[in-house]
């Protein structure tokens, strides 16, 4: 199973749909059942989500994956845990207006109290995963009127478990929101995008200025920003990029 996500200003933003395809492809490695695709279009602003059971290929087939425009996207392959390998169950898992996407690689423990919690709030569940919780906080805290970085933190307090995540927003289209725990996530620095990932193969194609993320860190990447706390605190990440050499 695995995670790659990239947001991209300039030109390179008509290869982010071919960047994701390759950049998963190259994580295939890590075993999977489904593929999905998350994409911000361009123009529109709106969500698009692709995703199916089956290989990666077939997804990237079906949909047409690699003709869409778009400037922000994340991918995920799925290592069923919870909920039998399906379409819908297939990340990436979305909110109930379709303006946040999540991908996320691990298992959330304390999933099934969440998802009562949100039930009882009136969210709408499409999915049998421990996943989607996810994508349904994101919007229980941002329509309470918090950003989305404070809505990130209250998840990261709130989620028990293991877990790398993605989350995209329609109303922040040049941003992806990341946490990891114990799964591994890293952070690939270019020059007008940046990329997350659980594992370096999908990132070294377009740059080899790497940040690996430690347990409990959490933030977002822009094409010209990235930005990483842990509890509460700024993280000075300009001292530990590495350039990895192969
Ligand atoms: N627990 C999640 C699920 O079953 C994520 C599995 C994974 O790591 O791919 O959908």
């Amino acid at each position: 199973c695995g995670i790659v996500g990239i947001t991209a200003d300039g030109e390179i933003v008509g290869s982010i749909t071919r960047m994701l395809v390759d950049g998963l492809k190259r994580l295939e490695y890590r075993g999977y059942d489904s593929a999905g695709f998350a994409l911000i279009e361009c123009g529109t602003a709106r969500i698009l989500v692709f995703k199916d059971k089956g290989r990666i290929s077939h997804v990237v087939e079906k949909y047409g994956i690699e003709a869409y425009c778009s400037h922000t996207g994340i991918a995920h392959t799925r290592w069923a845990t919870h909920g039998e390998p399906s379409q819908r169950n297939a990340h990436p898992h979305i909110d109930c207006r379709s303006e946040i996407a999540v991908v996320h690689n691990g298992i959330i423990k304390n999933f099934a109290e969440l998802r009562e919690l949100l039930a009882s709030k009136g969210h709408m569940f499409r999915s049998d995963t421990d996943t989607e919780v996810i994508a349904h906080l994101f919007e229980e805290y941002v329509s309470k009127g918090l950003d989305g970085l404070e809505a990130l933190r209250k998840i990261v307090q709130v989620l028990e478990g293991a877990y790398a995540i993605a989350i995209i927003n329609a109303r922040e289209p040049l941003r992806i929101y990341f946490a990891r725990r114990v799964s591994p996530l890293i952070i690939g620095l270019g020059e007008g995008f940046n990329m997350v990932s659980s594992d370096i193969p999908s990132i070294l194609p377009y740059t080899r200025r790497v940040i690996v993320l430690e347990d409990g860190e959490y933030g977002f990447i822009e094409p010209y920003k990235v930005y990483i706390e842990k509890d509460g605190k700024p993280i000075n990440w300009r001292t530990r990029v590495i350039r990895v050499e192969w």
